[in-house]
């Protein structure tokens, strides 16, 4: 389509309309837009005029080049009438392009014959309907149309229709059918067709007629109600004599008849212990009817064997065992019952454990039990604890004699009196004798008990070094004891009312001192100690205790002491010279009686030895009641630690 862009107002509101179109389309007009660009700034160059006649209507129109008689003359109204150019009969063709003025002229169409259109069968639920339409035979225009309705229905359109009751043998079946539009019904009835079978069982013949293609071979003989003969089937009578089969259903007439079944052995087979088995049966080689059925024969069930053990847990002292008791078939081997057995525990084999006794050192175990199977301890050992060590007597070892200059030493052992292990080993010193010795002679003298004065020693040592007094190493309390200064040294005198608590034996007076240098230093004596006199001395009768009567010659418990007879005191003796026996009677001074003791009847005396170091002299005396014995005695100067 091309448009010339117009000078007239006509020609804007076409360009407008173009542009609308061009712009309202989802494609433009133009194949070229272009082209169409160029095309529609080109200026029209050339018009024609259109000279028309309407009826008694005329106009002048104006057409540009590529305008159609359509265009131009589309807007005047034509109704029942069509174009031709002046002076021409044959209706315009309103496409054609005008190329130059021109002039036309309507005329009114001719109507043709009516034709029919848009036809529809009547149904029968709808009347039957089309549409009465004539057109100009000259321009080809629709000129009237009528929509014409018939007033009968059609008939029904039934389908192939259903049989609602079976036609038999005697009676006339029904078939229904139903009209696809409508659903309207009609029922015709119909006839079976029907055919013979004849059959033949040896001299049992007869017919039976039957409806073809529905009744069976075996419905048709179940209604001739006749006892056919066993053991037979059924073939086709003449012809190829094929074998009926029964199930089928009768196409055509057709004679069957009976022939005797061959029979053959079905094999049956054995029970066995669970399942049943089958005796042996026949059937027919050619039908396959069974002739004669074969029976069930029962399981015959397991035969038990002897019971065996299986799953044998031994019993111990302590658990249980078990096994299982099985019994199998001894058919075919089958497992038919378990039984668990529990075998209750043999309990422990008690055995004795030895033990054994405990040393100084080692514990010891008593007897245990213990199971001689399984070990188990019954009875646990108990342990005896070490006896420990018997300490014996001390006993010395490695002694080393001290010399003057040199200590000397032992070891003070103590061994088990049992084991003989050494329990205690202690190293004792003995202290250097030293080089200042000093040897004194003391008299051993004798206290009785009862003596009203005590024991004096003499020493001729420093009194002011004496530290104190011990008798058999017990340091005697003061008040037991005094000093006095002597003319060669000094005296200690142990009263008697400390001697008199002394049972009777010998005692070791020791005198102890320390010198300038606090070193100690001691001597000793032998005191005897004597018991009392069992009679009274004082009147030579039996009597008095002695402790005090031979004092004075009151005391006593016989009467007043004798002055000629036995001695009794220290002033009733007589003689100068001392005998032994019970009674003094022999000298003035130191007369004393006792009944157990030598009396000795001379004054004593010692020998004096001087030490090395220090020229330290003892003299020590025993004196006892004015009489002694002087006895040497060693007394050692000792560096103390
Ligand atoms: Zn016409
Ligand atoms: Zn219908
Ligand atoms: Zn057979
Ligand atoms: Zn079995
Ligand atoms: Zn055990
Ligand atoms: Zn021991």
């Amino acid at each position: 389509m091309k448009k010339k862009l117009k000078k007239t107002m006509a020609g804007v509101a076409s360009l407008s309309l173009v542009l609308a179109l061009a712009f309202s389309m989802p494609f433009p007009a133009y194949a070229d837009k272009t082209e169409g660009i160029a095309a529609n700034l080109e200026p029209a160059s050339v018009s024609y005029t259109v000279t028309y006649q309407n009826g008694s209507a005329t106009g002048e129109l104006t057409a540009y080049e590529g305008d159609t008689y359509g265009d131009v003359l589309s807007g005047i109204n034509l109704t029942g009438r069509h174009w031709c150019i002046y002076g021409s009969n044959e209706p315009l063709d309103l496409t054609t392009e005008i190329t130059g003025d021109v002039r036309v002229v309507s005329k009114t169409c001719t109507a043709g014959e009516a034709v029919k259109e848009n036809e529809a069968d009547a149904t029968c639920i709808s009347y039957a309907t089309y549409d009465s339409v004539t057109y100009c035979v000259k321009c080809g225009a629709e000129l009237s149309r009528e929509t014409v309705t018939g007033n009968e229905y059609a008939a029904h359109t039934y389908d192939n229709g259903e049989i609602t009751k079976i036609a038999t043998v005697n009676e006339a079946g029904e078939i229904t059918y139903t009209c696809t539009v409508c659903g309207a019904t009609k029922t015709e009835e119909y006839q079976a067709q029907t055919c013979t079978l004849t059959y033949r069982d040896g001299s049992n013949r007869g017919t039976v007629t039957v409806v073809v293609g529905v009744t069976t071979y075996q419905e048709a003989l179940d209604s001739a109600k006749q006892t056919w003969r066993e053991n037979c089937h059924w073939r086709k009578y003449g012809g190829d004599q094929s074998l009926i089969d029964l199930t089928e259903t009768i196409s055509g007439d057709i004679t069957i008849a009976t022939s005797k079944c061959t029979e053959e052995t079905v094999e049956g087979k054995a029970a066995t212990c669970t399942e049943t088995g089958l005796t042996d049966g026949t059937k027919c080689s050619v039908c396959g009817a069974i002739l004669t059925a074969q029976a069930e024969i029962p399981a015959t069930g397991h035969t038990a064997g002897e019971a065996v053990k299986e799953n044998e847990v031994a019993a111990t002292c302590t658990e249980d065992g078990s096994y299982d008791s099985v019994v199998y078939c001894t058919v075919c081997e089958e497992e038919i019952s378990r039984q668990t057995v529990t075998v209750e525990a043999t309990g422990h084999t008690e055995e004795t454990v030895e033990g054994k006794a405990a040393t100084c050192t080692e514990a010891g175990l008593t007897d245990g039990v213990k199971c001689s199977v399984c070990g188990t301890i019954l009875t646990a050992q108990e342990e005896i604890p070490a006896t420990g060590h018997t300490a014996g007597e001390a006993v010395i070892e490695n002694y080393v004699a001290a010399t003057a200059t040199e200590d000397g030493s032992y070891d003070s052992v103590v061994y088990c009196a049992v084991c003989g292990a050494e329990l205690s080993r202690e190293k004792a010193i003995i202290n250097a004798t030293g080089t200042g010795t000093t040897t004194v002679t003391v008299s051993a003298g004798t206290y009785t008990i009862g003596s009203a004065a005590g024991a004096t020693i003499t020493c001729d040592g420093n009194m002011n070094q004496l530290t104190g007094v011990q008798v058999n190493g017990t340091s005697l309390n003061s008040s037991n004891y005094t000093v006095a200064a002597a003319s060669n040294g000094f005296t200690v005198t142990i009263l008697s009312s400390y001697l008199d608590t002394l049972s009777a034996g010998k005692y070791t007076v020791t005198l102890m001192f320390m010198d300038d240098a606090e070193n100690d230093y001691s001597g000793s004596v032998t005191l005897t100690v004597a018991a009392g006199s069992t009679t009274d001395p004082s009147d030579n009768t039996s009597g008095g205790t002695g402790a005090t009567d031979p004092t004075d010659n009151t005391d006593g418990t016989g009467g007043t002491a004798s002055t000629t007879g036995t001695g009794s005191g220290t002033t009733s003796a007589t003689g100068s010279t001392g005998t032994t026996g019970t009674t003094d009677t022999t000298d003035t001074t130191n007369g004393t009686v006792t009944t157990t003791s030598t009396i000795t009847d001379s004054a004593s005396t010692s020998t004096v030895k001087t030490g090395v170091e220090d020229n330290l002299v003892f003299y020590v005396m025993a004196i006892i009641l004015g009489m002694g014995v002087a006895v040497p005695v060693m007394v050692k100067r000792r560096k103390m630690q």
